[in-house]
């Protein structure tokens, strides 16, 4: 007997017609005398309603906690239902919200980590022989209250369950049938691969690929839970994510974008030791995340400093540096929340040469202007207008993968 993790996004239980297809999933896997631990997303478009919600009531956002109070009802919704229309095809079958799967993250409301799993209730249930459908993207924190995860952290609670239940299989089910070279319903000709390593898909998730919550391939790569991405409407293997991959480095793996991404420029900073660190150090005190920084080269004692940060920090971020403008005396800040990060992801590419400049030659052949430039050893990004966002990537697939 194996204990097996699948986890349902919100599309796969969309309607009632699609929880009975997942339903019929589950105790298939549980006839062959598996146990069965399920993880499920809100339905279709929920969580995002439910902001919309949030935002009629006040436009500047909710308190965080409330929204997160908010937000995990969605999930609640998506397991009762998930958990009768089992019932209806007469399987034992129980679900739980996240704090009662023992799901303990921090207080950090809307982007919680998980701190520990307290596994008694879920191995007490399994020991019934009941299926169990859990809440994903929720857990409880030390106040008693409740916390998400982040958009898309379901997945992370699926795999921190396989990890804390030591589970043979991790299968995260979603509307494409596997991980591709690039977003298969956006880009033609994007290639489905049998195999990715953690490291390319951390890349490529943390890069905008969302058929996986970067957060969850950090943690199966932390815990060596070896995932599978696969379809809940067609049956056939997926894609495999694990540490070592059959097939030789490739030299680019994938095309992701990220439109989440905004522009910050600090224009006429003195040119003088110190100026870099107390502007970060600033930033990092007000809990924004600085992607992809640019320095000028000081002229006439001054300097200017552009860094990007995700969209949705751009307005904290701004505030965080007007509150030390009088000491950093600077002459002004321009934003731009108009902007996307096109990169490509490809272990092999450090051992190559000119990777970079066929991507820019790429872009430059499609008309793009290219803002900013940042590399690692198995990525290069560029910024770019958000407009032409998805031409960029089609033209550097096009190139590079074909
Ligand atoms: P779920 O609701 O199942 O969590 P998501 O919408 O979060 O599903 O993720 C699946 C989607 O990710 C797909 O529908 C696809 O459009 C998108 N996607 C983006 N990049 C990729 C990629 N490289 N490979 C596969 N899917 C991708
Ligand atoms: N329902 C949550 C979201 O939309 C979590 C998830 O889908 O994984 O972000
Ligand atoms: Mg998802």
């Amino acid at each position: 007997m194996s204990l097996i993790v699948k986890k349902f996004g919100g599309s796969s239980v969309a309607d009632a017609e699609r929880v009975f297809r997942v339903a019929s999933i589950i105790t298939e896997e549980y006839k062959k005398g598996n146990d069965v631990i399920v993880v499920v997303s809100a339905q279709g478009d929920t969580t995002d309603d439910l902001l919309e919600k949030a935002y009629e009531i006040n436009p500047d956002g909710g308190s965080k906690r409330e929204i997160d109070m908010l937000l995990t009802a969605g999930e609640q919704i998506s397991i009762a239902l998930l958990a009768m229309a089992i019932e209806k095809l007469g399987y034992p079958v129980i679900s739980l919200l996240g704090w009662q799967a023992g799901f303990q993250t921090d207080a950090n409301y809307g982007i919680a980590r998980i701190r520990d799993i307290n596994a008694e209730r879920m191995r007490a249930e399994l020991a019934k022989r009941n299926i169990i459908i859990v809440a994903g993207f929720q857990g409880i924190n030390k106040y008693d209250d409740l916390t998400t995860l982040g958009r898309g952290g379901s997945d992370t609670s699926a795999v921190a369950i396989a990890a804390a239940m030591k589970a043979d299989r991790c299968q995260i089910y979603t509307d494409v049938d596997g991980v591709y070279s690039a977003d298969p319903r956006k880009v033609t000709g994007a290639k489905k691969m049998d195999e990715i390593t953690y490291d390319e898909m951390l890349e490529l998730a943390s890069l905008g690929a969302q058929v996986l919550n970067n957060r969850s391939v950090e943690m199966a790569k932390k815990y060596n839970v070896e995932l599978e991405v696969l379809s809940s409407i067609e049956p056939k293997p997926g894609t495999i994510v694990k540490e070592n991959v059959k097939m030789e480095k490739t030299l680019i793996r994938g095309v992701a974008k990220d439109c989440n991404v905004a522009r910050i420029s600090i224009i006429g900073l003195n040119d003088t030791p110190g100026v870099a660190f107390k502007l970060f150090n600033q930033l990092a005190q007000a809990k924004i995340n600085v992607d992809i920084i640019l320095q000028s080269v000081g002229r006439d004692g001054t300097k200017d400093i552009t860094f990007t940060t995700p969209l949705t920090q751009s307005k904290d971020a701004m505030a965080a540096l007007e509150r030390i403008k009088d000491t950093l005396q600077f002459k002004e800040i321009i934003s731009d929340n108009d902007c996307a990060k096109v990169s490509i992801v490809g272990a092999g590419m450090e051992s190559h040469p000119g990777v970079a400049a066929k991507m820019f030659e790429a872009i430059y052949d499609a008309g793009i202007n290219i803002q900013m430039i940042s590399t690692s050893e198995i990525k290069i990004s560029v910024l770019i207008d958000a407009k032409y966002a998805d031409k960029a990537v089609q033209a550097v697939h096009d190139k590079l993968i074909g």
